[in-house]
């Protein structure tokens, strides 16, 4: 790295903030504010970690860690100087004890007492909190991720579960021929904003569990995210076998038998983890299948301690057990056979004092029925007694897809309601749009951000002022997609006229349209290119020109879902379409914060009903981008005809290939009759007046109704402090 340091001249006359801090206690605190993820929600000490180093800070994915490490605490404070940090640095770092040191007067202090020495116990297999932390994948980790972050804003005494993946998930790449490529790269765990957790006693804890086939081991570390501590799990320790210290390397690798192994790791292990920390939690809160072995160790533990017969202790435990299940589709539910259920939780099992049977049975919707292998979501639900799903629809669907578990109920009567998911503003709102909400919606807005009265106040924001901050937004959009092709052209050793056009595509002045998702074959990211040639019409004129942004990977396995991505990113080749159709390559929470900032239409046509709720499009709202998309998900309980565009009418099809048909002609219909016409009508200032208002609409209806810190309200309501026994109350039934 080759960077000018100008030495600040001794004589130079001391500045206000220059004179109060040594360089060692500046740089102390520029690591102390590194060190809880806090900082990443917080724009201005991202700024800050920014100007120590604008260049480096995008090298090394924005992780100041890695930043502080390259530099000597001479250099920061040369830099401060330069850059005159020094306030900033100091008003961040009071802010943030501020922020840990002040529990009493916060949402969860007031609603949330009683889990105050009893805190709620959340587990998640995955955690996406900032791309600097790769231990996530897609939108269940994202929104854990946003779990805990409102969980922090609001106070809620929470601590996390997890496992920590030295290897992450995948980067993608693809080659010349447009096929996805996976790169795992080794993580460093010197950069991260982590510790081993210790012991009551201060000693680093190694909690270990007995399998039929020997002894599985796992370290464990804590990171700060806020006011949350989060706790992964990492089997890669000394005396776990080579196989097994590689155990926790990779997101969702590996076969079924890793699988089961991570999942016992989490569950029972995550429970022998919090034991070892002293938690005694009040409620578990599972969120999908893969920690649902956690009760049966709580189990064992009541068992132990209170003397309690198995039947007994599984009672109190579902009791202050909530399950969350996130998926519609039937190959989402991890299943086990016997023999490695046997396997790994043979020793458990004989403590429980329970047979093999009826261990499978717990697993199986008729525990008698040796043709049913063992499903985690099945175990969730018969070991927690509040279960929900994660949008209004999504319940619906969950209610029929598990109806047999429970024979003498009707359908509206299965126990499970739903809590629709949101995401956690600070994360994804941009600085231009949250001075516009500053000024909008008053000073405070941030701290009742779940209260959709403050949102209204979006209808007096001058629409010039809106238009004009979302395409500042667009722009930036546009330059971060323009420099990550380029190097994705570099990277295939394309030729230099490539990268050049490359960094000449994209039309800031055409409509822009985003679609970037996991690309599964259910999301039907190719249901534009259904009938090609109406598409290549809809695009081309050169009146109203539009341009669409793709991204999102493939599981390592899925090679329909490949061959979609080969497809539509091979269009750049055909010249109908170069320029207007780029593919951006390895999406993850940079790529989306772009995208779901900078986008004027957001696009979602999954079939429905299989989003269980999708929380990119929530992302787009707060940015004034609007969602055009199939009523799916949250969007089917969100669109309300005028705050974005609504795709297939709510219709269903026991049909696929016929369904498919449909959604296709009703999404080019849509663009072409209502999307595209709204943006090109322009009055006199040449605003698009209508749209603009769509915007407000869909800022003003949606915002706080699809936000974490709603979210979160809800689950300590209607499912925490029920777990809990406080108080009762119903989760959302239809
Ligand atoms: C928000 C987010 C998701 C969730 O997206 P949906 O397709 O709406 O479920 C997935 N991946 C990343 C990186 C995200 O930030």
């Amino acid at each position: 790295m080759s960077q000018t340091k100008i030495p600040s001249p001794p004589t130079s006359p001391p500045r206000n903030d220059w004179t109060e801090i040594t360089p060692p206690a500046l740089y102390e605190k520029c690591m102390v504010l590194a060190s809880n993820l806090w900082w990443s929600w917080h724009p201005e000490v991202v700024s800050l970690f920014r100007d120590l180093d604008p260049l480096r800070w995008r090298q090394v994915d924005h992780n100041p860690i890695a930043l502080l490490a390259e530099m000597t605490p001479d250099q920061v404070a040369e830099r401060a100087s330069e850059m005159v940090l020094y306030t900033r640095i100091n008003q961040a770092h009071r802010r943030l004890h501020e922020y840990l040191g002040n529990k009493q007067t916060t949402w969860g202090a007031r609603h949330a007492g009683v889990l105050g020495s009893k805190p709620v116990a959340y587990f998640s297999a995955e955690f996406g909190i900032h791309e600097s932390v790769p231990i996530y994948s897609g939108g269940l980790g994202v929104l854990s991720g946003d779990h805990i972050k409102s969980a922090s804003g609001l106070g809620i005494p929470l601590v996390a579960v997890g496992l920590f993946y030295d290897q992450g998930y995948f980067k993608q790449h693809l080659d010349q021929d447009g096929w996805q490529q996976e790169e795992y790269l080794d993580t460093k765990v010197e950069n991260l904003a982590m510790a081993p957790a210790r012991d009551v006693q201060g000693q680093p804890i190694t909690i270990s569990i007995d399998t039929l086939d020997g002894q599985l081991q796992a370290k464990v570390w804590l990171m700060q995210v806020g006011r949350i501590p989060l706790y992964l799990l990492d089997c890669d320790v000394e005396g776990n076998r080579p196989e097994d210290r590689e155990l926790t390397s990779r997101l969702y690798g590996g076969d079924i038998r890793t699988r089961i192994r991570q999942e016992l790791v989490l569950g029972v292990g995550g429970i022998k983890a919090l034991r070892a920390l002293g938690i005694r939690p009040g409620v578990y809160h599972l969120n999908e299948g893969h920690s649902a072995f956690a009760p049966l160790e709580v189990i064992r533990e009541k068992m132990q301690d209170d003397g309690l017969a198995f039947d007994d202790a599984l009672r109190e435990v579902a009791q202050q057990t909530v399950f969350t299940t996130h998926t519609p589709v039937p190959a989402g539910h991890d299943r086990f056979d016997g023999g490695l259920v046997e396997e790994h939780l043979g020793p458990l099992r004989q403590q429980l004092g329970i047979t093999n049977e009826q261990l499978m049975g717990l697993g199986r919707v008729e525990p008698q029925n040796e043709a049913e292998t063992f499903c985690m979501t099945v175990i969730g639900l018969k070991l927690s007694r509040r279960a929900n799903a994660v949008s209004s629809l999504h319940g619906c669907v969950s209610r029929r897809m598990w109806a047999h578990l429970w024979p003498w109920r009707v359908e509206e009567e299965v126990p499970i309601g739903h809590i629709t998911n949101g995401v956690h503003v600070p994360s994804w709102l941009a600085s231009p749009m949250q001075l516009l909400y500053d000024k909008y919606l008053g000073a405070d807005w941030q701290k009742s951000m779940g209260n959709p009265n403050v949102w209204q106040k979006i209808y007096e924001a001058d629409p010039g002022e809106l238009w004009e901050t979302h395409n500042v937004l667009k722009s930036r959009l546009l330059d971060f997609v323009r420099r990550r092709v380029s190097r994705q052209c570099r990277w295939r050793n394309e030729d230099e006229s490539a990268v050049e056009a490359a960094r000449n595509m994209l039309n800031p002045n055409a409509l822009t349209i985003g679609f970037a998702r996991r690309f599964a074959t259910y999301k039907r990211a190719n249901l534009l290119l259904h009938d090609l040639d109406a598409f290549v019409e809809m695009i081309s004129d050169p009146n109203r020109p539009v341009q669409f942004i793709f991204a999102g990977k493939a599981h390592p396995a899925d090679e329909p879902g490949k061959k979609i991505i080969q497809t539509i990113a091979n269009l750049r080749h055909d010249p109908a379409f170069s320029g207007r159709i780029v593919f951006v390559e390895d999406y993850e929470i940079n790529l989306t914060r772009h995208l779901v900032q900078g986008v004027d239409v957001w696009l979602n046509n999954p079939r429905r009903p299989l989003e269980a709720s999708g929380t990119s499009g929530q992302k787009v709202v707060l940015n004034g981008g609007l969602n055009c998309s199939i009523l799916d998900g949250w969007w089917a309980e969100a669109y309300n005809g005028k705050n974005g565009f609504g795709i297939g009418h709510g219709s269903q099809h026991a049909d696929t290939a016929v369904g498919d048909d449909r959604d296709a002609e009703d999404l080019l219909r849509v663009l072409r009759d209502e999307v595209i016409p709204l943006f090109y009508e322009r009055d006199s200032d040449g605003l698009p007046r209508e749209w603009i208002g769509r915007m407000a609409n869909s800022i003003a209806t949606l915002a706080a109704r699809f936000s974490a810190h709603r979210m979160v309200m809800d689950y300590v309501e209607q499912a925490y402090l029920v777990a809990a026994g406080g108080q009762s109350s119903a989760m959302n039934m239809p």
